[in-house]
């Protein structure tokens, strides 16, 4: 691990103020120093990256993550790859995920039980290329709702997409299972989803009993809990039962939306818009048109859903990027277009967005006082961008426009600058 120095940036250090020109040493694996100006910290025994006006900002962190979804159209082709590939399928997927900027991810659910598990003990192990990586359960869900799809001809019948419980004794024996393979977070699907006929985004599945006992399983376990939650009941359950990671709650009304600021230093909503703006508004690439995905509920979510998010940035909720990608309709990958989303359709200012994926992202991968800020003492990941995202929030979408990315103080995308400027880049010994 060699010692850095970023010279010359424009620096937004993911704090929500102004970004301003500078320098950033890293020693190891941490921001040590941070310089304002021109020539503001030794450049001996360092290397010298000129960034050359370019942004330099924190890595992003994706709130909701499936590394086991197949950029397929259905949740039964996902569920159909047999383990083998799928392991090397998740194993790319980490990398691109990190090739694309997302230093950090929150896994939201995995299509086999050990499969999270595998993916972040081999990155923390240093087998395959991944971001940070919180690993989750199976979808854990009820006979009836998302993610009960038990297909009988697959390789492993006794699989379902999810894993279907029935009862507090069923979902105490889930939970118990899935943190014995080493969990850091267990996934409910409280409500279900406009994916599934007969259970759409309002309808809510589980019972107070099933819900309870999971939370308590997960509490004494010191792990963390997350729901699929788009009904406003799921919402208002998540809340009662103290569920920390909330997806979509596209329909919490007042009461909810009430129940979740007086937990909002808590709670963390990530409403995954990619699903519903795609499949609304280019859902023809899978075959669903935009009359279809009207009939399947999506204009009424996306109207319920930005009416929701909007008042939950005006109560101080944190609602961070990350949506469901690794569907046809929003591949892997394709995960900043999120930001631009927020910017477009909840009114965040640029600035706001770029928070959310930084540090409020350190914030939701339990490590908020080390990671997601351009911080002296602060873990070294970073983004070096070639533009202005103020300006531009969409810049972050464009794989080539990110010049050089760093993990745990170490490139896993070098600068080009570097080699390009290798004569006034210096090692002194
Ligand atoms: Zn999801």
């Amino acid at each position: 691990m060699a010692n850095v120095l970023f010279t010359n940036a424009r620096i937004i250090d993911g704090s929500g103020a102004q970004p301003f020109a500078g320098e950033v040493l890293i020693q190891g694996n941490r921001i040590s120093r941070i310089g304002r100006g021109a020539r503001a910290l030794p450049v001996s025994g360092v290397t010298v990256i000129d960034a050359a006006g370019a942004t330099l900002m924190p890595g992003m962190c994706e709130a909701h993550t499936h590394f086991g979804w197949t950029n397929s159209k259905t949740l039964d082709a996902i569920q159909k790859l047999p383990h083998e590939e799928h392991t090397l399928w998740a194993a790319q997927v980490a990398k691109q995920y990190l090739d694309h900027g997302w230093t950090s991810c929150v896994g939201a659910a995995t299509p086999k039980p050990r499969l999270d598990c595998v993916i972040r003990d081999a990155i923390n192990s240093g087998q395959i290329p991944g971001p940070r990586y919180i690993a989750a359960s199976q979808e854990i869900t009820v006979t009836g709702s998302l993610g009960d799809d038990m297909l009988p001809h697959l390789p492993y019948p006794e699989m379902s997409f999810g894993c279907v419980v029935d009862g507090p004794d069923a979902m105490r024996k889930a939970v118990r299972m899935f943190l014995k393979y080493g969990v850091d977070q267990i996934k409910l699907n409280l409500s279900g989803d406009n994916l599934v006929p007969g259970a759409d985004a309002r309808t809510s599945w589980m019972s107070d009993a099933e819900v309870a006992v999971a939370a308590h399983e997960t509490k004494v376990r010191g792990k963390r809990l997350a729901s699929h939650a788009r009904s406003s009941e799921s919402v208002k359950q998540s809340c009662r039962h103290g569920v920390e990671v909330i997806y979509h709650a596209s329909f919490a009304d007042e009461e909810a939306l009430d129940m979740l600021e007086a937990q909002k230093d808590k709670v963390f909503v990530a409403p995954g818009l990619s699903v519903i703006l795609r499949l609304l508004y280019e859902g023809e690439v899978v075959g669903i048109d935009n009359k279809t995905a009207k009939s399947m509920g999506y204009e009424l979510e996306l109207e319920a859903a930005v009416n929701s998010m909007k008042k939950m940035l005006k109560r101080g909720i944190r609602v961070l990027p990350g949506g469901d990608y690794g569907f046809a309709w929003a591949p892997h990958g394709e995960n900043a277009k999120d930001l631009e989303y927020f910017v477009k359709y909840l009114g965040m200012t640029p600035m706001e967005a770029i928070v959310s994926a930084t540090r409020w992202g350190g914030q939701i991968m339990m490590r908020g006082k080390e990671l997601g800020e351009i911080k002296e003492g602060y873990l070294a990941d970073l983004l070096l961008v070639d533009g202005d995202p103020l300006s531009n929030i969409a810049v972050l979408q464009d794989r080539g426009k990110l010049l050089a990315i760093m993990k745990d103080g170490v490139f896993c995308k070098e600068p080009e600058i570097r080699s390009q400027r290798s004569r006034w880049s210096q090692t002194a010994a």
